[in-house]
């Protein structure tokens, strides 16, 4: 892998060779490594996969903390999919460990499953009800709305005001900084409520961690000649430097357009990782707060991982305005103005935006491997319709130049 040390000397060479990249590819998050991979070993292509971070993997990346603890620096990542393309693409890469992800919720003194199901109302209220009496218990406390619009309005339509003020209203409010009723209803409309006694997190058909964590699967997916990673580099130091075809975009939209618009809000996480000197420190992976404290969720990475050590390592999640972009906040004003970035660019004929801060919207793992698997389809045959010109000082170049220029 080529570090930035040295690369002075390549942009020489690439400049009086004549030399350069099919791509330039900024972030080495999922959507940028799984698109250099798909462009260096799919089609021949040569890539410069630029990363301001010190590692790959983006938000996914893991490492061996102090401890010798496999950790997600970033928060815990679980990955499950219903996309059978998907884990077979992934596959390639790493072999997996079978892993379904269980939550319990602190709620009234007891830790009860979340996603609610037919256990978490019996053992909240005290109760003994089947399947049946608990949709009918549901449908007697649901209120019933005309019109779903926000989030509150999700939920208490569905499971009622307490379970909604028991789950669901503080744990909002310390996540976003919002009460659900300032939120879309696409927020919380995600979370499952059952009726049987399931208690997986997830309900996909593939739920699986990579065996020796996904730093490692990056690793495979990037190991290849045609592409080259530069670590702790802003693609603007590079941009101008080294010929470039094509560039994909996996940062914040806003970032890449100077900010014209203002700012798209995000919702951030400060993260605090713990490493205790026992085996294990809660009976599942995770465990949620709706109402005592200021962290969202403590999450105990041996479960995730299966690893065998003498210590483990906790993360506390405390959800914040401020630090790195983590959640757009999904709200309508900011989606008017993501979609003024948006057709900005839409206006820029080489350069493609990919993934979860490029398009603004909060994307599991495996939606944004799908993403950037579409985006290299249309990517490969737009090469074959109109082959691109290695570009020099001319990094951005828009859909209307391009036109005057045929
Ligand atoms: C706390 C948390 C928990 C999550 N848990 C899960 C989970 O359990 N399961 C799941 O499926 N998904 C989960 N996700 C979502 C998952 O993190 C994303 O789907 C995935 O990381 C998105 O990949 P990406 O490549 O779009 O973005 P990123 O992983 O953010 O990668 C973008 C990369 O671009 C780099 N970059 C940005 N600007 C520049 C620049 N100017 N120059 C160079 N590099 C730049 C960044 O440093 C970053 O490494 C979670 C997300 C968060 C925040």
């Amino acid at each position: 892998m080529n570090q930035r040390e040295g690369f002075g000397n390549a942009a020489a060479l690439a400049r009086a060779t004549g030399q350069g990249f099919d791509y330039l590819i900024v972030g080495a998050g999922f959507a940028g490594s799984v698109l250099a991979e798909r462009l260096a070993r799919g089609m021949g292509r040569k890539v410069l996969l630029v990363e301001k971070r010190s590692h790959i993997g983006g938000n996914a990346h893991d490492r061996h903390d102090d401890a010798g603890v496999l950790i997600h620096p970033y928060g815990p990542h679980i990955f499950h999919t219903n996309s059978a393309d998907i884990f077979e693409y992934l596959s390639r890469f790493t072999q997996w460990r079978p892993y379904q992800h269980r939550v319990l919720a602190q709620v009234d003194g007891q830790a009860v499953p979340l996603p609610i199901n037919l256990d978490t109302v019996n053992r909240l209220y005290g109760m003994n009800l089947t399947s049946f009496e608990m949709e009918k218990f549901l449908e007697s406390v649901a209120e019933k709305k005309d019109r779903v619009l926000t989030s509150e309005d999700a939920v208490v339509s569905k499971v009622g005001r307490d379970l909604y003020n028991k789950f669901f209203r503080g744990y909002t409010r310390k996540h976003w900084g919002l009460d659900p009723s300032e939120l879309d209803a696409s927020v919380t409309s995600r979370i499952p409520t059952r009726t049987n006694r399931d208690d997986r997190y997830f309900a996909d058909t593939y739920q699986a961690m990579p065996v020796h964590g996904y730093t490692r699967m990056f690793e495979a997916m990037l190991a290849h000649p045609n592409i080259k990673v530069m670590l702790n580099t802003d693609y603007q130091e590079v941009v101008e430097l080294l010929p470039w075809k094509h560039m994909i975009y996996t940062g914040p939209v806003d970032a890449f357009f100077n900010y014209k618009y203002g700012k798209l809000p995000y919702r951030s996480v400060r993260f605090e990782h713990k490493t205790l000197g026992q085996q294990q420190f809660q009976p599942v992976g995770t465990v949620n707060f709706p109402n005592d404290y200021a962290y969202t969720r403590v999450t105990e990475f041996k479960h995730l991982t299966g690893q065998s050590h003498a210590a483990t390592s906790v993360v506390y999640e405390y959800p914040c305005a401020e630090g790195d972009p983590y959640y757009p906040v999904p709200r309508p004003e900011n989606a008017a103005l993501y979609k003024r970035y948006e057709a900005e660019a839409e206006q820029l004929d080489n350069v493609t935006f990919v993934g979860r801060l490029a398009t603004y919207k909060y994307y599991n793992m495996d939606q944004v491997v799908g993403q950037a698997l579409t985006a290299f389809k249309a990517l490969s045959e737009h090469e074959v319709s109109s082959p691109a010109p290695l570009s020099e000082h001319i990094p951005v170049r828009s859909r209307s130049e391009v036109a005057g220029a045929a």
